[in-house]
């Protein structure tokens, strides 16, 4: 079994190649292309991190298929314990990178289809688990990294898939050896810096949707697949800006994309689920509520962690940091980082073997999905505290080029200085502008506050608290 360093990870990259464009034209270089490089800094970094004994047992775990140390990111949960350091694998990588650990989604799907494979094998007799863990093992001797490809494009929401077949990906040929897929998957965190693309269902699906219902592993690169990379203002920046000018420069924003399966050829040997639509439900639930549980309370109270450091430290260059409303800001904050932190730790504590007998892990559903959703209003929140405390230079600050411009140079570094110089203020102001693009992320990432809802308002038992109040009532 491999481990490999982050520099054999970056060679694994060219092999086979990645067809990925962004803003208009073919990346040559996904190592020093402004679009690419943060994402391949922090995936060779996660690889650096993984062999650090500082990290033994948090970043990695003991391999239930083959019993050696691996990649957490490549790991099934076999207990609580798993479940709490899965959590807390999200919350050192976000405090680490200020962005995603891009094979999290990866991890995720990985887990909530070795739970449904089995589920499956024990009622229909399929060998979809034994592929499954062939599959595991061959990630663990190559360590490979997955990324999990499960939103698709979904066209005219009030439609189903075999009304608009392109808007979901779906098999399009059967043959003895395999199946032929076509379609896309948005939003892709990091997808092409992975080895492999988990692909499941992204809704529900009826009888006569077979065709939809496929979860199945699928490398990375070749002539068949095209990644298009996500292209917002920070993209921009990130493009055509100096480096010194871009907050959080070696690992940059949540970069996504979108990939194009353009009729690959998936063998069967890879097909972990194909044509059961009674099973991508769970299948379904089973994924979201562990990627809420992280996406909810792990690596957004790290990225918190992060801003509110931002928020504080401007206040001691504003020299507002004693001011009541000031703290209660910071406080505040604090109060919501450990809140989303506490579901998500609470999930773990509170999961569950599931399913019964099968030896696989999962978090409870209710703190899972209350991560998430409070995640969803805590970031906006925060976001609207560090822009009071920053001030409107957060929007305003000019360039740091400006700031040494021979004639408005001298006059900027001795206007804008406060408790600090000028450019540390301007530098500070930029970093804060960054987050204010997280809020989004975090409100659509792992789904919106309705697809929580509608697991809550589901799952909620109602009947032991009216007994509770019945009782107390005489
Ligand atoms: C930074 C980031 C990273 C991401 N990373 C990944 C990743 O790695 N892998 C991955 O697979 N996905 C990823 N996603 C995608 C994310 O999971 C989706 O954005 C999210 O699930 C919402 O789906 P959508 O974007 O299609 O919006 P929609 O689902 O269309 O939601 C938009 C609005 O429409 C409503 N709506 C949707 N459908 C219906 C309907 N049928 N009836 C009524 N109302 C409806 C929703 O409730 C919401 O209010 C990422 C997203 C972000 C922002």
């Amino acid at each position: 079994m491999v481990k490999l360093s982050p520099e054999e990870y970056i060679e694994t990259l060219k092999e086979p190649r990645r067809l990925i464009y962004a803003d208009g034209s073919l990346i040559k270089d996904v190592v020093e292309h402004p679009l690419t490089a943060g994402v391949v800094r922090s995936m060779a970094r996660s690889y650096e991190m993984e062999q650090d004994p500082a990290f033994k047992g948090l970043l990695t775990a003991r391999s239930f298929i083959s019993g050696r140390e691996v990649s957490r990111g490549i790991a099934i949960f076999r207990s609580i314990e798993d479940l709490c350091k899965r959590v807390d694998m999200g919350l050192t990588y976000a405090r680490e990178f200020g962005t995603c650990y891009y094979s999290c989604p990866g991890c995720d799907t990985l887990n909530a289809l070795a739970a449904t494979t089995w589920e499956m094998d024990k009622e229909l007799g399929t060998d979809y688990h034994s592929r499954l863990k062939t599959f595991i093992r061959e990630l663990e001797e190559r360590d490979a990294r997955c990324s999990g490809a499960v939103t698709d494009a979904k066209g005219d929401r009030s439609l189903r898939p075999p009304e608009q077949p392109d808007m979901y990906l779906r098999v399009v040929e059967e043959r003895s050896d395999g199946i032929v897929i076509r379609g896309c998957k948005v939003s892709q965190s990091g997808a092409w810096a992975n080895h492999y693309h988990i692909v499941v269902p992204n809704v529900a699906l009826r009888e006569g949707e077979e065709k939809f219902a496929l979860a199945c592993a699928v490398p990375a690169g070749g002539e068949r697949i095209k990644y298009v990379c996500q292209y917002n203002f920070y993209s921009a920046y990130r493009m055509h800006a100096d480096r010194e000018e871009v907050p959080n420069w070696p690992y940059g924003f949540r970069e996504t994309c979108i990939i194009i399966f353009d009729d690959v050829f998936v063998p069967w040997d890879h097909v972990f689920l194909y044509g059961e639509v009674g099973y991508v439900g769970k299948l379904i639930t089973r994924f979201a509520n562990i990627h809420r549980m992280v996406c909810g309370g792990s690596c957004k109270a790290g990225f918190l962690d992060i801003l509110i450091g931002a928020m504080a430290l401007m206040a001691d260059q504003l020299g507002t940091m004693r001011a009541r409303h000031i703290r209660n800001f910071l406080a505040r904050a604090i109060v919501m980082r450990n809140v989303l932190y506490a579901c998500a730790k609470m999930a773990a504590l509170e999961g569950h073997e599931e399913p019964e007998g099968s030896g696989f892990y999962g978090p409870d559903l209710i703190y899972a999905n209350a991560a998430k959703l409070l995640a969803a209003d805590y970031f906006f929140e925060v976001v609207k505290f560090a822009c009071d405390v920053a001030g409107g230079l957060v929007v305003t600050a000019p360039s740091l080029k400006d700031l040494k411009n021979p004639d408005v140079g001298e006059h900027l570094r001795r206007y804008l200085r406060a408790r600090a110089p000028a450019e540390d203020r301007v530098k500070l102001a930029k970093l804060i502008q960054l987050w204010l693009m997280h809020a989004p992320a975090t409100w659509h990432g792992a789904g919106p506050p309705e697809y929580e809802m509608v697991f809550l308002r589901r799952a909620i038992d109602l009947e032991p608290l009216k007994e509770l109040a019945k009782r107390l009532m005489g």
